[in-house]
């Protein structure tokens, strides 16, 4: 294609062999690629004017060949509690997006949103109501990570997909982002603190394990038997838990990681103690952990989340039979705490 005439590329999401590829392909050295990648992915620069070290006339042409993604924080809110932050950000396409920041003591950790809305259609998710939108770019979950950097002036140490999306609906962005996120080049998160979560797509799950990552998986299971997942989530009619678990043993087989369960807890629903010996059941032969999450109430949702005695009572069947798991700590319940709720509210 001509030069003039192609397509304005989004100059972020390319990874470095791309970028170096492109650069040399306008007539300019494979070096400049390097700087200028290290200017998006290490420094975090918000516009080709920040790169200093390329001449003025390569920062203009920049921006007329390429598009540059940049968030802009519409809203930030903080716990009182705990000082986790809930940031909503507008992309260029004036779409909304919300990240979290947690500070654990073992460092901090940004929960991103991978698509804008979603379409799984899971009954106790508000991110789902308003359907599908758009998968987001790799530039644009790298965004969301290097917009809270900059805006709290702390490193991040761990990324989980769980924010509004289904990472694995989007597949090959969310590859692309995996890879320039834990890059060398870039910020160079450790595979091992980056954690994606699911509601159970087997084929691409089984594709993730051949990737040579060394992510954590985890699957937002929710219930133990077929029938009763098929009520809280759509895409159970699609695979049934058997397969599901067939997918997180040949992923702990080809990655030796082992995967995380999601159980968001529902008053009335699947809270039962059989559900959680069943869960045991489920857990043991690949020595998942279990991470519980009392449902979050959702304005537009029928649904409780159960009373703390009933929680410790699944709890401690779960520790009855030395299954490894964990109550999500409940971060900031004062900032519309549940995925998708801030941009809810905002739109
Ligand atoms: N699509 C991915 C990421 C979604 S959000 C997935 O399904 O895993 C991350 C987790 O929060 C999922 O386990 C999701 O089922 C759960 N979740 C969503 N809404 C919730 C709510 N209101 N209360 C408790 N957990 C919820």
């Amino acid at each position: 294609m001509d030069k003039t005439t192609r397509k304005r590329i989004d100059i972020k999401s390319l990874t470095l062999p791309q970028l170096e590829e492109e650069m040399v392909s306008r007539g300019e050295k494979a070096f400049r690629a390097r700087q200028m990648y290290e200017w998006m992915h290490k420094k975090l620069a918000r516009s080709f004017e920040e790169m200093t070290n390329l001449s003025k006339a390569l920062r203009e042409d920049c921006g007329t060949w390429y598009t540059y993604t940049a968030l802009q924080a519409v809203k930030v809110q903080e716990s009182k509690l705990d000082g986790t932050r809930k940031f909503l950000f507008q992309l260029s396409d004036s779409n909304l997006v919300e990240s979290v920041w947690m500070k654990y003591r073992h460092g901090n950790s940004v929960c991103i949103s991978s698509q804008v809305g979603c379409r799984m259609g899971c009954s106790f998710c508000a991110s789902s109501l308003g359907g599908l939108e758009r998968n987001l770019t790799p530039a644009e979950m790298l965004d969301q990570v290097y917009a809270i950097t900059l805006l709290t002036g702390e490193r991040v140490s761990n990324v989980v997909v769980m924010g509004t999306g289904e990472p694995l609906d989007n597949y090959d962005n969310l590859l692309t982002f995996i890879r320039m996120l834990t890059d060398e080049n870039g910020l160079h998160i450790s595979q091992r603190n980056v954690t994606v979560s699911t509601c159970g797509l087997v084929p691409q799950m089984k594709k993730l394990a051949r990737e040579d990552l060394q992510i954590t998986l985890a699957l937002s299971l929710h219930a133990t038997t077929d029938e009763k997942r098929r009520e809280l989530m759509p895409i159970a009619n699609r695979y049934t838990i058997e397969e599901l678990m067939d997918a997180c043993g040949y992923y702990f087989e080809q990655t030796g990681r082992r995967i995380t369960l999601e159980y968001s807890l529902v008053a009335g629903v699947n809270d039962s103690e059989r559900d959680a010996e069943r869960l045991c059941r489920l857990a043991r032969p690949l020595r998942c952990h279990i991470n519980l999450i009392p449902a979050n109430p959702v304005k537009e949702r029928d649904f409780v989340q159960p009373e703390g005695s009933r929680i410790k009572a699944f709890q401690n069947v779960l520790e009855k039979n030395r299954i490894n798991g964990s109550i999500r700590r409940e971060m900031g319940r004062d900032i519309d705490g549940a995925c998708g709720q801030l941009r809810r509210r905002h739109m």
